[in-house]
Order: C-alpha cells, then structure tokens, then sequence
C-alpha cells in the first residue's frame, strides 16, 4: 500500500491540474451514512422518498424521512482529514477543483472554495410556489412539510432529487474538469448514480490518470482505476497528505524517480 501511496503522490505533485470527485463515503467519516454499502441509508429507509413524483404526491410523508437523514444527522457533522487534505491542497495549489455528489456542505466548511455540488445543497430550501430561497437553520421543523413564510409555500431541500436535472453550472465544470485533469482523484463512490457517475470516464477518457479511494472496490475499480487506494478516506487522505506537505518527503527520498 506504501508504493501506492508514494506513487499517487508523485503523480499529485506532478499534474498541472487535479480535480477531486467525492461522494457519500467522504463523509462516513464525519459520522453521515452513505446511501448504498455497509450501514447505508437505504438498507433502513425508501428511496422513493427522495423521488421527485413521490415527493409532489406525499411531501409530508418524504418530509418525516428527509428531516431524519439529512437535517437530524448533518447538522451535527463536521469535515473529517479527507476533506481538509482536499482544503489545503486546493490552498497550495495542488488541487485545481473539486466536484462532489454530497450534499452536506462538508468540504465548504473544511475550507475547499472550488466546489461545485452535482446534486445541489441541503442547507438551503427552496419555495416550490414562490421560489423563495432559506437557509435550513432559519427554518423549523416542527410542522411538517415546512412552509414558506411568505405565500405559505411548501419548501424542498435545494438539493437534486432523482427524477430532477442536475444544474447547469455543476454540470459544466464538471466537464470541464474532465477534460482538463491529468489526475482525477474519485473518494468515496459507487459510481452508481448516473449522470454524475461518467464524469470520471469522461476524464479517464480524455487521458487523466485515476486514482481511486475507497474501502471496497466501485463500479469504476477495475474499468477505469489506475491506482486503487483500498482504505477509509480519513484514513488515506492523511497518508497523502503527510507526504504531500511535507519538504522532507520529496520524490528523491521516496526513491520513486
Ligand atoms: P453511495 O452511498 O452510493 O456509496 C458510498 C460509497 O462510499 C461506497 O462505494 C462505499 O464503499 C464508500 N465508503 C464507505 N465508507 C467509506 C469511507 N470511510 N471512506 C471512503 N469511502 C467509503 O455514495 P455515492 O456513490 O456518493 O452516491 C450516493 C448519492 O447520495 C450521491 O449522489 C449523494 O448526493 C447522495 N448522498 C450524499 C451524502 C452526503 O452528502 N454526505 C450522504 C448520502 C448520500
């Protein structure tokens, strides 16, 4: 696992633009439970909570679901080593953006200023009537669904529910990235979820190196990963981190050139 590590970080120092692409399992780490793999939300509750239809037809009945997972657990969370490794490497230049899936703001709050969320932010609810726009902390949930203050509006978590389009400007960086990347760094994914999950193809596809991190393999592991970190984010992110900060641990010294 060491060579592994020491090559990354090789390939990290030496690429001209490196983007991060997170999901769920960056952020097991900071106490939130991914959706699918071992402890996943979904082995307790009904996805079709966050579909779309289901929602427009039932929006208490989603709402009593979603205030558990996603305004019960977050607000308690806070970033973990993965993602403030992620912050400082955009800080020094070693990481040109990161494209995440998650919802949680985490990498936001770690210090990452080149984010771009795929799939929205559940910190902010939207007005399905007037379009209003809150921050979830001025919002109670003691009536459920929430409603606008304004027009009495039922809100909806401004994040992509299955069913809606992902925005415009997430999806363009991401393409963008995938075409500019020598190095596209996948932490925490199925890649199940479609369309976010062919944005590493893409970049793989355009010449990138993929270095890949996660406990148990992904759909991307054996199509398309160069270099496959098996491990916990947390875990590994540190490792890179501390060689990748420090003036001690230099290529030559790792005996890689
Ligand atoms: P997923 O739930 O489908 O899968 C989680 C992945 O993380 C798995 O590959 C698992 O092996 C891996 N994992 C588990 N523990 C890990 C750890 N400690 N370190 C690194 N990896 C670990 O996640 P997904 O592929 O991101 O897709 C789920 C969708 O659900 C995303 O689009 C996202 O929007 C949403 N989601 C977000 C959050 C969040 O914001 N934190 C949480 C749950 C789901």
């Amino acid at each position: 696992m060491d060579d592994k590590i020491i090559e990354a970080v090789r390939l990290l120092k030496r690429s001209r633009f490196t983007t991060a692409f997170t999901g769920a399992g960056i952020s097991v780490e900071s106490g939130i439970p991914p959706f699918r793999g071992s402890g996943g939300l979904w082995g307790k509750y009904d996805p079709r909570v966050l579909d779309i239809q289901y929602f427009l037809a039932d929006p208490a009945g989603s709402w009593g679901v979603i205030k558990e997972i996603f305004y019960d657990f977050f607000d308690t969370a806070r970033p973990n080593i993965a993602h403030l490794t992620l912050a400082r490497m955009e800080q020094e230049g070693l990481l040109g953006r990161t494209i995440t899936q998650n919802i949680d703001n985490l990498h936001q709050e770690a210090g990452s200023q080149i984010v771009f969320e795929f799939h929205g932010n559940s910190k902010n609810l939207l007005c399905l009537h007037c379009h209003r726009r809150y921050v979830a902390g001025e919002i109670s949930f003691d009536h459920i669904p929430p409603t606008c203050r304004e027009c009495g509006g039922i809100l909806k978590p401004d994040f992509v529910f299955f069913g809606e389009s992902i925005p415009q400007l997430p999806m363009a960086a991401a393409y963008e990235a995938a075409s500019l990347s020598d190095v596209f760094l996948i932490i925490g994914t199925t890649g199940e979820v479609m369309p976010a999950n062919q944005i590493p193809v893409m970049a793989k596809e355009y010449g990138a190196t993929i270095i890949e991190v996660n406990p148990e393999p992904s759909l991307y592991t054996k199509k398309i990963t160069d270099i496959f970190l098996k491990g916990k984010a947390g875990e590994i992110m540190e490792k890179i981190g501390a060689r990748l900060f420090s003036p001690s641990l230099d290529d030559d010294q790792d005996g890689v050139d």
